[in-house]
């Protein structure tokens, strides 16, 4: 026979392998009634898959709603009980991974402010060792993917065999579309580099506000992220943190519905042949632009040639302006957006200057 406590773990293993893993709750636990009203209507919606409360809050200044810390634990307990639903919750210290084990929190997260500190995620790991718990690691809230990925290999080394991503979003001065610019190149660059991860947006810290969540999470199911963590609150406009971003139960399940769930793979021979056909064309012009651009830089070294005999700087201004204002303009005739045709000329002049460089000084 199995204990209950076999049975959960089990359970918390289907939950955690799910695709699209979809968790939902509010950003912090305030009642008990919250806690336990919120998750039944999540339940309700048979939608959500896993119920998440903040206990501890990292706020930004003193004399805000810090969380109401451990007591909080039993409310999740009580929910998980009512609703089946397994848990999760944020931890930053030793004490409080010690306290979540302690009230059966299936999951834990280590939130964006902490990943940015090796001190704490050494703490949080170091806690965690011989510990059987899946834990899931938010991008650290400046741009850093070196430090998301410091983060992940400490909870690894500390032997947590189940990890998961979370992104976010970055903080960023003066950005206002966005509470957290989601900067998705980076995030997928993460995403590539840990592939046996789950990797899950949070759509509800990136975009600090109702009315553009839905875009947000449609584009990470376009980029084919593994699941969502989306705030939610029996009553958003009154939470006691993030209410400007956090929807009711059911207005979370009216977008899971609306939706275009699409999928990574299909099995029509006659798509794969078609996608195969485009994607050779794509290499093919791949290659031609490689060559291209090798030949560009052998006339860039002959131009050093010169510039070296006649003693000549290598950086001229007005003739670069010339090159871009010339390509952004015939770029801009075929559909190129004039701030990639700068990044991407940019990266053109940095490698030519390179090749004169070497002329000029070999
Ligand atoms: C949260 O999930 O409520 C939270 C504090 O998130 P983050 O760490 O992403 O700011
Ligand atoms: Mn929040």
């Amino acid at each position: 026979m199995q204990t209950t406590e076999q049975a959960i773990k089990g359970q918390t293993e289907v939950v955690w392998a799910k695709c699209p893993l979809i968790i939902s709750g509010p950003c912090s636990a305030e009642t008990e009634e919250q806690v336990v009203a919120t998750a039944q209507r999540l339940a309700a919606t048979g939608m959500v898959d896993m119920l998440r409360a903040g206990i501890w809050k990292p706020r930004t200044k003193p004399g805000m709603f810090e969380g109401v810390g451990a007591k909080g634990l039993s409310w999740l307990q009580q929910a998980k009980k009512l609703t089946g639903l397994p848990t999760t919750i944020e931890v930053a210290t030793a004490k409080q991974v010690q306290d979540a084990l302690t009230f059966d929190v299936d999951v834990l997260w280590i939130g964006a402010r902490t990943t940015v500190n090796p001190f704490s995620v050494q703490e949080v790991a170091d806690a965690l060792r011989g510990v059987d718990v899946p834990v899931m690691i938010k991008n650290p809230i400046n741009p850093d993917l070196e430090l998301w990925a410091g983060a992940v290999e400490r909870v690894a080394r500390a032997g947590v065999k189940k990890i998961g991503l979370i992104h976010r979003g970055f903080s960023s001065y003066g950005n206002t579309e966005y509470r957290n610019a989601p900067m998705w190149h980076l995030a997928i660059d993460m995403k590539l580099k840990h592939p046996g991860m789950p990797f899950i947006n949070d759509p509800s810290h990136i975009c600090g506000r109702r009315d553009t969540l839905l875009d947000t999470m449609q584009k990470a199911i376009d980029l084919d992220y593994d699941g969502l963590m989306i705030e939610s609150h029996m009553d958003p406009d009154n939470a006691w943190s993030d209410a400007k971003q956090q929807v009711t139960p059911e207005r979370l399940a009216e977008m899971l519905n609306s939706i275009i769930w699409r999928r990574e793979d299909v099995n029509s021979e006659e798509y794969h042949a078609a996608l195969e056909r485009l994607r050779q064309q794509i290499n093919q012009l791949d290659e031609e632009l490689i060559q291209m651009l090798g030949r560009r830089m052998k006339i860039a070294e002959q131009i050093g040639e010169y510039k070296k005999e006649n003693n000549i700087t290598i950086l001229q201004t007005s003739r670069w302006n010339e090159v871009i204002e010339r390509a952004t303009a015939r770029g801009d005739k075929v559909g190129l957006s004039k701030e990639f045709i700068t990044r991407y000329f940019d990266a053109v002049h940095m490698e030519s200057i390179n090749h004169q460089k070497k002329v000029i000084d070999g």
